[in-house]
């Protein structure tokens, strides 16, 4: 067993002080207990016990190029020596948010906040505004933050997908937490995602309601699922007839797909984007982007947005090095990422079948979601919920005891640090894990 005392001591004295022991709930899941960090390089991570492990929880994917980058790093301790935020403007707003605009095709212009759930909140806001309409159209599985307005509990596996437009309207929609007011969710209209008749049948019959169709354009929270063929297309096309925003949460996919993100990718025309964890490299910050009419509503004062730290300079300068560095040679950072997953994934898979384990690996880019399943594929949120979440989770802890960090919901992150000599011990850790699982 590896030695994690350290961490376990630290964890009952963070207890003492920190609400729950832990800065966000998800963390104090980890076991045999959540670890503490004491440093990472590159695509490994140290732990205060010393022990050392090849990332892939990697802060939940913002760290796209690995732990301690020394461009970023350079980058916020000069900018830090030069003052942190000032609540006045300054230069490496407007070079961030032109370089957005340059690289993002959606973008006529763009909003800076702090976090994914801001910049939700923000579109969500803007939505609302620009089409005079209040209902949201939310989808199983998708995650959009932790705001009252859209964070709606993950349905269980018994819970049916409602597939009418009916249906969903009866049905009552569990709010994310205690706490939540329940009637910040009488707006929201959650839809099975990846179904174009319940899709259309619904913004048709609540077309006078329905402000705007919320997704992440592949389904990374739940199985990595990508659309299918047509799906955001209709999505598009439905909401430019109807007058809804459609607006495409990329706080996964943005600059993790490609520096276009995945509407780029796909040539989709989105309304408005949500970009955020890999835009700073680490450092907290986020944005919108969009369509000028949409965005004229912040410049005209229609729509407030506000924020103490918004666009501070620590955080436009990681990001704008977070970006120089993924632009470089015409983003070919984005094939090697792509290819080590691609080497990664497939290695994964003859593993499961060697060991006879029926699992899936869902991969698009350099993220992907491993599942232990007798589903023949999961393609959307009812195939998901049907995986083994808890031999998962036993596999996860053996991983971890072989020096590799994964999530254990079964979410994937590369980065540009993660080349060959990580995957062959990944690969080897793995088939090691997978006995007697
Ligand atoms: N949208 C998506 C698609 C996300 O995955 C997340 C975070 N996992 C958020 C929004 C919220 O971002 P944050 O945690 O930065 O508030």
């Amino acid at each position: 067993m590896k030695h994690v005392e350290k961490s376990r001591q630290k964890y009952t004295e963070s207890q003492a002080y920190l609400a729950g022991g832990v800065a966000s709930s998800l963390r104090s899941a980890m076991k045999p207990t959540p670890l503490f960090a004491a440093s990472g390089t590159g695509p490994r991570i140290t732990d205060v016990d010393g022990n050392t492990y090849i990332d892939y929880l990697f802060a939940y994917g913002p760290l796209i190029l690995g732990h301690a980058h020394e461009a970023t790093t350079e980058s916020v301790h000069a900018a830090m020596k030069r003052g942190v935020t000032f609540g006045l403007q300054h230069e490496g707003e407007i070079e961030l948010a032109r370089r957005l605009t340059e690289i993002l095709p959606c973008a006529d212009k763009v909003a800076l906040s702090g976090s994914g759930t801001e910049a939700v909140m923000l579109a969500l806001r803007l939505a609302r505004a620009f089409t005079g309409k209040r209902k949201i159209v939310r989808f199983h599985g998708h995650y959009h933050g932790w705001s009252d307005a859209i964070f709606t509990a993950f349905p269980s596996s018994d819970m049916r997908q409602s597939s009418s437009a009916a249906a969903t309207q009866e049905q009552r929609l569990l709010p994310g937490t205690s706490g939540q007011s329940e009637l910040a969710l009488e707006d929201i209209i959650l839809l099975p995602w990846n179904d174009s008749a319940v899709l259309e049948a619904t913004l048709r019959e609540y077309k006078d309601d329905i402000a705007a169709v919320i997704s992440e354009p592949v389904m990374c929270n739940s199985g990595c699922v990508l659309p299918k063929s047509g799906y955001l297309e209709h999505m598009q096309d439905l909401t430019q007839e109807l007058n809804m925003v459609m607006i495409l949460d990329e706080v996964i996919t943005g600059f993790r797909l490609g520096l276009s993100g995945a509407h780029g990718k796909f040539g989709l025309e989105p309304d408005l984007i949500t970009i955020g964890k890999a835009l700073g490299g680490g450092v907290a910050i986020s944005a919108v982007a969009g369509r000028k009419d949409i965005m004229a509503l912040i410049e005209n004062g229609t729509v407030s947005h506000l924020g103490t730290l918004n666009g501070n300079c620590v955080a436009t300068s990681a990001a704008l090095a977070t970006i120089a560095e993924l632009s470089k040679e015409d983003g070919t950072i984005y094939h090697e990422m792509e290819n080590n997953a691609t080497h990664l994934v497939e290695g994964i898979r003859s593993l499961l079948a060697k060991h006879g384990i029926p699992g899936i690996v869902n991969h698009v880019g350099p993220v992907f979601h491993m599942m232990f399943t007798h589903e023949p594929a999961v393609e959307d949120f009812a195939s998901f919920t049907k995986r083994d979440g808890a031999k998962y989770a036993d596999f996860a802890g053996k991983m971890l005891e072989e020096g590799v960090l994964v999530r254990s919901n079964g979410l994937w992150y590369l980065s540009a640090t993660h080349g060959a000599q990580e995957i062959e011990e990944t690969l080897k850790a793995v088939d090691r894990a997978l006995v007697n699982l």
